[in-house]
């Protein structure tokens, strides 16, 4: 199956969803805030129309999924306040691939237009929400019709695994790992850079026919500080999950075949390879991005546990986001998801070493 139909989040609000479990994504999209802050003060300045249309892309289902929605409007409507006019409505899209777990997010939304409420007054115009499941490497709005685009913990996601890594006939292997790393040969560091410039210039490209001139996206995504294109930060955690996996492969649970074709469809490009991109394809200036970074141990919420929770909490974190994809590559047996991420906990838990999480934050205007 494509990974654009395999790849989503643990829906529902269980122990194990990803809407408990995205504490760190919480993380960048408060840090990223005062990015889209100042992305909208000229925007909402100036004569902005009777409605305006705002696109969330790969807003998941949980805590985060309307939490940009909430600021852009309330910032909106904030400035209308100051500058005596009334404010807009809104036509909100919330996107994101079609096996997301849009359900849980419909039914949040009787709650949700309520505290909007609450929260604006009662001038507050309603605001209308649809779901458009899709691809956003594809085109999935009509020519001109947004107004802001936001999107956060999401562009990391390529389209698909590079496909030189998963050629039938001769792939090229990246022994034992499942992800960049320090053992990694040049021509899968290659062929995953290539793809991430692939997939983000046709996601540029199509948003630029969908984006009005003028118009704001603000992006939020895990990225490298460093040209190193296998720095500790970005693979340390993909390293301890390819060691889990050779340990069942070491103990005949999965064939290492299996595993030599097993490739996550993720980058984290280097800031410089962002801006790059964005010059490349031409049709938005880079009005601003700045580097946002989550502590080692940002998935216990800013608690300090020991190092056992911490690795317990992570890999409920990894797994809420991975399981779809190692599940449809390995099988569903669900013995071998639990031993993967228990090998995971003894792993990380036996180990020293802290990384902090790296991400970046762009703000574009559509020329
Ligand atoms: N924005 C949320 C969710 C981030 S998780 C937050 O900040 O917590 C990443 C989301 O991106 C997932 O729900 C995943 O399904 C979605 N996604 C990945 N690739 C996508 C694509 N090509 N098109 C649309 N959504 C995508």
């Amino acid at each position: 199956m494509e990974r654009q139909q395999v790849l989503h989040m643990k829906g529902g609000v269980g122990e194990e969803s990803y809407a408990k479990n995205s504490v760190i994504q919480t993380t960048y999209l408060s840090k990223s805030m005062s990015v889209l802050w100042q992305a909208l003060q000229d925007l909402a300045s100036s004569n902005l129309p009777e409605s305006v249309t705002i696109a969330e892309l790969g807003c998941s289902s949980g805590p985060n999924t309307l939490f940009a929605v909430t600021e852009i409007t309330s910032i909106i409507c904030k400035r209308c306040r100051e500058l005596g006019r009334p404010p807009p409505d809104f036509l909100v899209y919330l996107n994101d691939l079609p096996a997301n777990d849009f359900n849980t997010v419909f039914k949040s939304l009787p709650d949700f237009h309520q505290k909007m409420q609450e929260k604006n007054g009662p001038e507050f115009q309603p605001m209308y929400i649809c779901g458009v499941p899709g691809s956003f490497y594809d085109r999935i709005f009509s020519s001109k019709c947004l107004h802001i685009v936001h999107s956060s913990s999401s562009l990391h996601w390529l389209s698909q695994v590079p496909p030189e890594l998963s050629d039938k006939e001769n792939p090229v292997i990246n022994k034992g790992k499942i992800f960049l790393s320090k053992t990694s040969p040049p021509a899968v560091i290659n062929a995953y850079k290539t793809q991430f410039q692939r997939d983000f210039s046709s996601f540029l490209k199509f948003r630029s026919a969908e984006v009005i001139p003028e118009g704001r996206m603000v992006l939020s995504f895990r990225a490298r500080r460093t040209p190193d294109p296998t720095p500790e930060e970005s693979c340390l955690l993909w390293d301890y999950l390819g060691e889990a996996f050779q340990d069942l492969v070491a103990q005949g649970l999965i064939e290492e075949e299996k595993l030599d074709t097993y490739n996550t469809p993720y980058y984290e490009p280097y800031t410089e390879d962002i801006k790059a991109e964005v010059e490349r394809e031409g049709s938005f200036t880079l009005d601003r991005m700045e580097i946002n970074v989550a502590p080692w141990d940002g998935v216990n919420g800013g608690n300090k546990y020991e190092r056992a929770t911490t690795a317990e909490n992570m890999a409920k974190a990894i797994r809420a986001v991975n399981e779809s994809m190692i599940e449809s590559h390995f099988g569903p047996e669900a013995e071998i998801m639990d031993r993967l991420f228990q090998r995971f906990i003894e792993i990380l838990a036996a180990d020293t070493r802290e990384v902090e999480h790296v991400g970046v934050v762009v703000s574009l205007i559509r020329k």
